[in-house]
């Protein structure tokens, strides 16, 4: 394209380095150092079509203009539709530039754009016959993605977007699981995940779910351009579970060290999770209603069994340091972990064990020990799981455990500030979704 190019070199020439022009329409918005520009594997390129790794500044382009610039070049933006192709996409936004459309389709880096969810927004600026100086889009994970072309070829860059944090809140009642229930109120599953995690050594999610159970939440919607690119950490949240009510609001120190708390100041985390099993849309579709001959005949069964996929991750519900690790009659493969003494778990029926896991390996409560499976006597995949006392197995659920440490007096007054406006929210939330609902 011998055409193309002369445009092109002219419009070089008038405009200057497009990257110095970026920078000055820039000035004044906040620059976001260093960034790792990403090159193109080889065996993914055209000859042609030369492609740097280049490390340098980048400030964040400028708001989007629609229509001629001064430079001869356009600038449009288009939203991603359902169903779009890249070449369908790109003729919507006047890119004349089979070039562009073919790097697009090959580069590695570029093909997050392939997976853009409806809805999200493109721009490219293009020259006066078409072809594609450069275009921006947001990926979903909240990266500023840019394709720019530089010579005969094109650079991919990617930069942290600018994201603006804006609390969202949400409330929901369970009627099927805690997924539905989160689908039904629009909420993403990191936000069910985290709340589940926030509950856990007062809730098993796997088990202790009913029907009429409701939740409020309180977390940080992470925008870009006023669309919301991703969610963030979950600030204040209320479980309620067979009538009793759970409140946990997120506190830092200033340390960078955080947790969540009741709105009295008392930690959540406990000593014991209440399920050793990993939460997940996965684990907790599952239920426990089939089981099954083989385990009534295992006189000395006692415990805890979850119903999960094979593979799904086991985590220890206590810090501790493993004693046995290993195949043992009925149990099948087997991880016991020795906790302050004389607590122990068991994990059990495993079909495998988590990397490190070895006799006499230290763990943190929540690290992985092992998977799901179906060793031993166990004629479909479940997790048995037993909470032993001086070696006499206990039910978990029936134990006084230890409380975790409250906030400090100095923090005290810290804490309220921040706690009781959260607390008072989450308060409102509830009454307005139990108004909506009944
Ligand atoms: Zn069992």
């Amino acid at each position: 394209m011998p055409i193309a190019k002369s445009v092109i070199l002219a419009h070089k020439k008038r405009g200057g380095s497009r990257k110095a022009l970026w920078f000055a329409v820039a000035a004044g918005i906040p620059c976001f150092g260093v960034v790792a520009a990403f090159g193109v594997a080889p065996d993914t390129l055209d000859d042609k079509l030369r492609v740097e790794r280049i490390v340098q500044e980048i400030a964040l382009p400028p708001l989007p203009v629609v229509g001629t610039s001064e430079h001869d070049t356009f600038v449009r933006e288009e939203r991603i539709q359902r169903g779009d192709t890249v070449a369908a996409l790109l003729a919507r936004l006047a890119v004349d530039d089979p070039d562009a459309v073919d790097f697009i389709r090959r580069s590695r880096d570029a093909r997050s754009l392939t997976q853009l969810r409806p809805g999200r927004s493109v721009r490219a600026e293009t020259a006066a016959d078409g072809s594609m100086q450069s275009l921006t889009y947001l990926t979903p994970n909240g990266l500023l993605l840019s394709i720019e072309r530089h010579g005969d070829g094109f650079e991919v860059s990617e930069q942290q977007a600018d994201l603006e944090s804006q609390p969202l809140m949400a409330s929901g009642e369970i009627r099927s699981s805690l997924f539905a229930a989160t689908d039904a109120a629009g909420l993403a599953d990191a936000v069910a995940i985290q709340i589940a995690e926030i509950f856990s050594s007062h809730i098993d999610f796997h088990r202790d779910l009913r029907r009429g159970d409701r939740f409020s939440v309180v977390y940080e919607g992470l925008h870009h351009d006023g669309e919301l690119v991703r969610t963030g950490r979950v600030l204040a949240a209320e479980f309620v579970n067979q009538g009793k009510s759970y409140k946990a609001v997120w506190f830092e120190a200033g340390s960078g060290q955080g947790g969540y708390y009741s709105p009295d100041g008392n930690s959540l985390r406990k000593a014991f999770l209440r399920s050793p099993l990993e939460f997940s849309r996965i684990s907790s579709g599952f239920t426990h209603a089939r089981f099954h001959p083989i385990l009534k005949q295992w006189t000395a069964h006692r415990g805890t069994d979850y119903a999960a996929p094979t593979g799904t991750r086991v985590r220890t519900t206590a810090d501790g340091v493993v004693s046995f690790v290993g195949r043992q009659g009925g149990y099948g493969n087997l991880v016991i972990v020795q906790h302050h003494g004389k607590y122990s778990t068991y994990y059990a029926h495993l079909s495998g064990f988590a990397p490190g896991i070895g006799k006499g390996a230290r763990v943190s409560q929540g690290d992985f020990v092992g998977y799901v499976g179906q060793t031993g006597l166990a004629t479909g995949p479940h997790l048995h799981y037993e909470f032993h006392i001086n070696g006499v197995q206990h039910d978990p659920v029936k134990v006084a455990l230890p409380e975790a440490v409250p906030i400090t007096r100095e923090l005290r007054s810290a804490f309220e500030t921040r706690a009781l406006p959260l607390a008072h929210q989450l308060g409102l939330m509830r009454q307005a979704s139990v108004a909506a609902l009944h």
